[in-house]
C-alpha cells in the first residue's frame, strides 16, 4: 500500500507547530509498519533545504489565472526522514523562507495544491490512499472528483485529517479564477457561508475525515468556528485517532539537545541537572519548582491568560515559585510578559520567539507544565512533558482531556481544570505547587516515572491509521 500525504508543514524541514511534529513522524511510523508513505509539501528556503541533497524528479507549469507558473517536484535523495519527502518549487510563490502569514498565502496554496496533483497526473503516479491535512490541502479530494484534468485519480480514497479547524483558508469567490478548471454545477462544495472553505470542502468531499484525538471529534460538533453543522452532517465518516509522539526525536535518554540524558533510574538528577542548566542562563533560583508554557501566544491557547496569572501567583507565593514562558504571537500578550519580567526578574524566564532546542531543555527541566488551552486538537507538548517527566497542568478539553488523567482519580498523573480563566488556571497552578510542597522527592520522582512509562507511541496510532485505510477504504 502507497500513502502519500500532503500538508503545510513537516518536521524538521519546516515546523510552526504540532501539523509539523505528525508529518514528520506518522509516515516513518507507516513505513515501519510495511506501509509506503510519501509527504509531499511546499518548498520552503529552511535550513533544510539547504543541508540536504534533491533531485528533480519532475518539471511541468501550471496555469494560474493569467500567470502560468513553471514548477519543480524536489525529490530528497537520501531518504533522510524514513521516507519519501517531495517538495514543489514555484520560484517567486513555492520559495520564500516561511510557511504562513503571506498576503499572497492563498495563491500559494492554491499552486500547491494544483502543481502536486498535475504531477501525480501527467507522471501516472496514482498511490493506494491520498491523505490531505487540514485546509491547506483542503481542496484536493474536489479536484480529483470535479476537476476534469486530474481524473485519473478518480476512485483513489482521499482521508483527511482536522489538525486544527479554527484555521479554515476562507477566500472571496473571485479566487476561483485562479483555480484549475471544475465542474461549475458543484460549487456548492466549495461554499460555506458566501466564501470558498477549503475545510469545509474537505470534509464534504473526502472519503472519511479523522480528528486528531476523540475527544475533540465531538467538540467539533459544538464548536468548530462556524462548521459545526457540517462535522454533525458528516459524522458517518468521521474517526478519532489520537496522535503520538516521535520518540526517537523525543527520548530523554539520548536527546542530544539536552544538557543532561535521563532515564528512570536517573530521573531526579538528571532533570535538576537540566533545570540547574536553564536557571544559571535565566537567573532563577533552581530550588523552586518550575513552572513552564511552550506555544502560540493565541486565544485558542489561553496564552491571554498566562500574564495576570503569574503575576497573581509570583506575587501570592512570592520567592517560592518560578516560572518560564516559551512562545510568540499576540503582541499585546508579548508585551503583558514582558512587564511581568520587570516586575519579577529573578522568578521569571521568559523567550519571545521559536527555539526547537530550548523547548526540549525546558521539558527536561520542568517540574511541571501549564497549558490553559481553550481548544485543543491533540496538544503534544503535554505528551512531550510527560516523556520527559514533567507533570501536565491542563485545562479539561479536547485532547488534553483525553491524555491527561487527574491526579484525583484511580491511576490518575495530572492536573485538570475545569474553567480556561484566570480563576481557572490559578485553581489548577495553586493544586500542583500543594503538591510539590506536600509531596517528598520519593513521592514526586515516582510520579515522574509513572509518567515517563505512559505509552504515548506512534505505533497504536499508526495502526489505527491502518484498519482506516485498509477495512474502510480499501478492502485489502
Ligand atoms: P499547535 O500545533 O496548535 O501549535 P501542539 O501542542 O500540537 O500545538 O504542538 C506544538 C508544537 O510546537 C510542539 O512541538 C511544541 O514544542 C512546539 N512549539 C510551540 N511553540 C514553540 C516555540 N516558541 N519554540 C519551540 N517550539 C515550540
Amino acid at each position: 500500500m502507497h500513502v502519500i500525504h500532503f500538508a503545510a508543514e513537516c518536521y524538521p524541514v519546516a515546523k510552526v507547530g504540532g501539523l509539523a511534529d505528525v508529518l514528520g513522524a506518522l509516515p516513518k511510523y507507516q513505513q515501519k509498519a510495511g506501509i509506503k508513505a510519501s509527504v509531499i509539501m511546499p518548498f520552503y528556503n529552511k535550513p533544510f533545504v539547504q543541508t540536504h541533497d534533491f533531485e528533480p524528479v519532475y518539471e511541468g507549469a501550471i496555469q494560474q489565472g493569467d500567470k502560468l507558473y513553471p514548477y519543480t517536484i524536489l525529490r530528497e535523495q537520501a531518504d533522510t526522514l524514513g521516507f519519501e519527502l517531495l517538495l514543489v518549487k514555484i520560484p517567486q510563490l513555492l520559495d520564500r523562507r516561511e510557511v504562513y502569514s503571506y498576503a499572497d498565502e492563498s495563491e500559494q496554496f492554491l499552486a500547491y495544491q494544483h502543481a502536486a496533483l498535475d504531477w501525480l497526473c501527467t507522471a501516472k503516479y496514482r498511490p493506494d490512499i491520498i491523505h490531505c491535512h487540514d485546509h491547506h490541502a483542503g481542496l484536493i479530494p474536489f479536484y480529483i472528483e470535479y476537476a476534469g484534468q486530474f481524473s485519473f485519480l478518480k476512485g483513489v480514497p482521499t482521508v483527511a485529517t482536522v489538525h486544527n479547524g479554527q484555521y479554515q483558508g476562507w477566500m472571496h469567490w473571485r479566487m476561483a479564477s485562479l483555480m484549475p478548471a471544475f465542474d461549475t454545477w458543484s460549487w456548492g462544495l466549495l461554499d460555506w457561508d458566501g466564501l470558498i472553505n477549503p475545510l469545509a470542502a474537505l470534509i464534504k468531499c473526502c472519503w472519511a475525515y479523522t480528528t486528531v484525538s476523540t475527544g475533540y471529534l465531538t467538540e467539533l460538533y459544538t464548536k468548530a468556528n462556524g462548521l459545526e453543522s457540517l462535522f454533525a452532517a458528516e459524522r458517518a465518516k468521521s474517526y478519532g485517532i489520537v496522535n503520538g509522539i516521535d520518540t526517537e526525536v523525543w527520548n530523554q535518554a539520548t536527546d542530544p539537545m539536552l544538557p543532561v540524558n535521563f532515564n528512570l533510574t536517573t530521573v531526579n538528577k538528571g532533570k535538576q541537572g537540566n533545570k540547574q542548566a536553564i536557571c544559571k542562563t535565566y537567573h532563577l533560583n533552581d530550588q523552586l519548582p518550575l513552572g513552564v508554557f511552550i506555544g502560540r501566544f493565541a486565544l485558542e491557547k489561553g496564552a491571554d491568560l498566562l500574564p495576570n496569572t503569574l503575576r497573581y501567583m509570583l506575587n501570592k507565593y512570592a520567592g517560592q515559585v518560578n516560572f518560564f514562558v516559551l512562545g510568540s504571537g499576540d503582541e499585546t500578550i508579548e508585551q503583558s510578559l514582558q512587564a511581568v519580567l520587570v516586575d519579577f526578574p529573578q522568578h521569571l524566564g521568559l523567550y519571545i520567539g521559536y527555539n526547537e532546542e530550548l523547548a526540549h531543555q525546558i521539558y527536561a527541566a520542568a517540574d511541571y507544565l501549564f497549558m490553559p488551552s481553550r481548544v485543543e486538537p491533540c496538544g503534544l507538548n503535554q505528551l512531550y512533558a510527560m516523556r520527559y517527566g514533567t507533570v501536565p497542568v491542563v485545562h479539561a478539553t479536547g485532547g488534553l482531556k483525553d491524555t491527561v488523567k487527574d491526579l484525583n482519580t484511580a491511576g490518575g498523573y495530572g492536573f485538570l481544570f475545569d474553567e480556561a480563566t484566570e480563576e481557572g488556571a490559578i485553581a489548577g497552578l495553586e493544586r500542583v505547587l500543594l503538591h510539590w510542597q506536600e509531596a517528598d522527592t520519593k513521592t514526586w520522582g515516582q510520579l515522574r516515572k509513572f509518567l515517563m512509562k505512559l505509552d504515548f507511541s506512534w505505533e497504536k496510532s499508526t495502526e489505527k491509521y491502518t484498519e482506516l485505510y485498509k477495512q474502510k477504504l480499501i478492502n485489502i
